[in-house]
């Protein structure tokens, strides 16, 4: 049978415990769910809201820096001629690179700041000399073939003031060169015309016409190195809008050099770019111009704002006009897209957030977000009152979603902890109420033991003393004996009663032992003797072995006497066969051992810990229906323990125990 020292819950209890955890648990999970699950809604929310915050502040920083723009616009526009042209070069001289500021008069147009038009939608118109001024010549040239002669003619005429005349006679005196062979003459003629001046044929400023020319000589005489340079120089020069050309003149020199030139490979990207930047500003100038002529014949149109693609490019278009002048803002990205969002630009960078514009179209004209981008907020031209769709988005939502994911760690891991802390306290708790029941079951054990220990004796006390009473017992000789009963279970009860007391003391700590040096033969020799008195009547006996030459301890007599009582006792009561026992006393280790065996019951390896707990019964003494508090073990090993000793103990059931005290010799 297996021991029950420590007795189980009743069986419903652990079940209702587990029951509870498990609904703990399960709550604990579905909070856990929820509170992600609106963790991440919160999330959502959260970002959305940040990204509306930013759409809604791009709109307004681009319409008030819109209508800012406009209101310096109208300043200019209401300015008298003689002022504008300074106030419009201050405010040219602050535009990006991609920008311009134009005044448009029915037959100019004035860029701010200059140099970065490529070519114009009008120019003013040029005088050309009258067509008599060469008519000699060109008799002699084209009738006659007379080339001298034209030459001659020419040459005269190249030495007018007139830088027109001149240029004009310079410019045929070098054909008829070429046409007399005599192209390295010509070279020098057209190196004349070339130096810079004002003068323009046929709309087209005369160096040009000249350098051009070269090219022509310099490929008939195969100079081609020559031609190279030169055909660079003027691609510099063509690039940095040395002269007011139309668009086709314009086209027709880049081609002219481009054909000489490998120039695409050989133009540096930024050079390239730059050039795009400008043609796009013209392009927007022209079609501006259109517009306004043809709004001029119409009347309308007299301010207004237009967003549009410019070969590529993405331009905002605002102007102010009147019938004779047009003021003008032509802007790229770099003025709209940076200039004005200058301010919101870095905060938004911080909060990883990115800005975009779309034109009514839906193409990019700043920045560029991914049509998957997970959040991302617009803004129509309906709502913002721009040319333009505003557009933002989370620049890194990895970023964003990994803080999410930190929180939703912190909070899994906060949960688990709560988790382990719920079972563990659930553990703690079904550990302590089995402790309590046990400690209960054993107590009440105990209360019945010690009702039945107490009725014995006091049940033949109560006959004799009614007996003695009643004066029943006339004959000495059986007087005798009542009265020897009589004593020794008064005796049981007095050692019962002082046991239960000295117990009580133990437990509270409040028993002193009185250590005083003593003979542990003289005492052992006289508890065994008074012990076999006792049992005699039963039919046991003890039998004592002294091994030892010294046996002096430092002990309290009345202590010890009891722990040795309470191992005779014990063997004895658990050997209800064998009615021997032994008792040795030998020397150990600098102690005196005391030990007490049987051959009983035996003690179950399993018990034979628990048994010197206080109230622990073996189940097979209780099964033997064996009489016993539980207490005399305990009081031995409390004892043991206050003479710095020990108590040992082997068993085997059905084999018989050895209880051995180890009390430390004195000296
Ligand atoms: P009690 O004897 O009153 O039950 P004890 O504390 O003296 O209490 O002993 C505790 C238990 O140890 C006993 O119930 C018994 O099961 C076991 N026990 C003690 N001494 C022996 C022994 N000599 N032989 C077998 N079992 C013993």
């Amino acid at each position: 049978m297996a021991f029950r020292g420590r007795l189980p819950l009743p069986s419903h209890l652990p079940a209702m415990f587990l029951v509870l955890m498990l609904i703990l648990a399960a709550a604990l999970c579905w909070l856990s769910w929820r509170l992600l699950q609106q963790d991440r809604a919160l999330e959502n929310q959260r970002l959305r809201e940040h990204l509306e915050h930013a759409a809604d502040l791009t709109g307004a920083t681009l319409q008030q820096s819109i209508s800012e723009t406009e209101g310096r616009l109208a300043e200019l526009a209401a300015l008298p001629d003689a002022r504008l042209d300074d106030a419009a070069e201050r405010l040219g001289n602050q535009l990006p690179q991609d920008s311009l500021l134009v005044v448009l008069r029915p037959d100019a147009v004035e860029d701010y700041p200059k140099g970065r038009l490529p070519y114009y939608p009008v120019l003013p118109v040029s005088k050309d000399p009258p067509a008599t001024t060469f008519a000699a010549g060109e008799v002699l040239e084209f009738r006659q073939k007379d080339y001298a002669g034209a030459i001659a003619s020419f040459r005269e005429l190249a030495r007018s003031p007139d830088p027109l005349i001149r240029a004009g006679a310079l410019l045929r005196l070098a054909r008829n060169l070429i046409r007399a062979h005599e192209p390295e003459k010509a070279l020098a003629v057209y190196d004349d015309l070339a130096k810079p001046g004002a003068a323009r044929i046929g709309g087209i400023p005369a160096d040009l016409l000249a350098r051009r020319a070269r090219f022509l000589v310099l490929e008939d005489l195969h100079q081609g190195a020559q031609l190279r340079r030169e055909a660079a120089t003027l691609s510099q020069d063509l690039n940095n809008h040395r002269w007011s050309l139309s668009r086709a003149a314009y086209q027709f020199y880049v081609q002219e050099v481009r054909r000489r030139l490998d120039l695409d490979s050989e133009a540096p990207a930024a050079l390239q770019a730059r050039e795009q930047e400008y043609l796009a500003l013209a392009a927007a100038v022209e079609s501006l111009w259109e517009q306004w002529q043809a709004g001029r014949r119409e009347q309308s149109n007299p301010s207004g704002m237009r967003g549009f693609l410019s070969g590529g490019h993405p331009m905002l278009l605002m102007w102010r006009s009147g019938s004779e002048r047009l003021v003008a803002l032509a802007a790229g990205p770099r003025f709209f897209g940076e200039h004005w969002l200058r301010s919101l630009r870095p905060p938004l960078e911080r909060q990883r957030i990115e800005l975009a514009l779309t034109d009514a179209e839906g193409r990019w004209v700043f920045g560029q977000i991914a049509a998957d981008a997970v959040f991302q907020v617009r803004r129509s031209t309906v709502e913002t009152k721009l040319p333009w769709t505003v557009h933002v988005a989370s620049a890194d939502p990895a970023a964003d979603l990994a803080q999410f994911a930190a929180r939703r760690r912190l909070l899994l891991a906060g949960l688990g902890l709560m988790a382990v802390v719920v079972l563990a306290g659930g553990y703690f708790i079904v550990r302590a109420t089995t402790r309590e029941l046990a400690v209960a079951r054993l107590q009440s054990d105990f209360v019945a033991a010690v009702s039945h220990e107490f009725r014995t004796p006091l049940t033949s006390m109560l006959q004799i003393a009614e007996l003695f009473a009643r004066d029943r017992v006339p004959e000495e000789e059986r007087r005798q004996k009542y009265s020897e009963i009589l004593l020794r279970e008064t005796e049981r009860l007095h050692r019962l009663v002082e046991n239960l007391l000295d117990f009580g003391r133990m437990e509270a700590g409040a028993h002193e032992y009185r250590l005083e040096p003593l003979d542990a033969t003289a005492l052992i020799r006289g508890v065994v003797g008074e012990f076999q008195e006792e049992v005699a009547a039963r039919g046991y006996r003890v039998e004592l072995s002294e091994k030892v030459s010294v046996s002096m301890v430092r002990g309290d007599q009345e202590a010890l006497r009891r722990a040795l009582w309470n191992l005779l006792d014990n063997a004895a009561k658990y050997s209800p066969k064998c009615r021997t026992v032994w008792v040795e006393v030998s020397l150990r280790d600098k102690h005196l051992s005391i030990g007490v065996r049987d051959r009983g019951l035996g003690i179950p390896a399993a018990e034979q810990k628990e048994v010197f707990k206080q109230f622990v019964r073996g189940a097979g003494s209780k099964a033997a229906g064996v009489k016993g508090t539980g207490l005399g073990l305990a009081m031995v090993h409390h004892i043991a323990r206050a003479h710095r000793g020990r108590v040992l103990l082997e068993s085997e059931l059905g084999a018989g125990s050895t209880f051995t005290l180890l009390l430390p010799l004195e000296g």
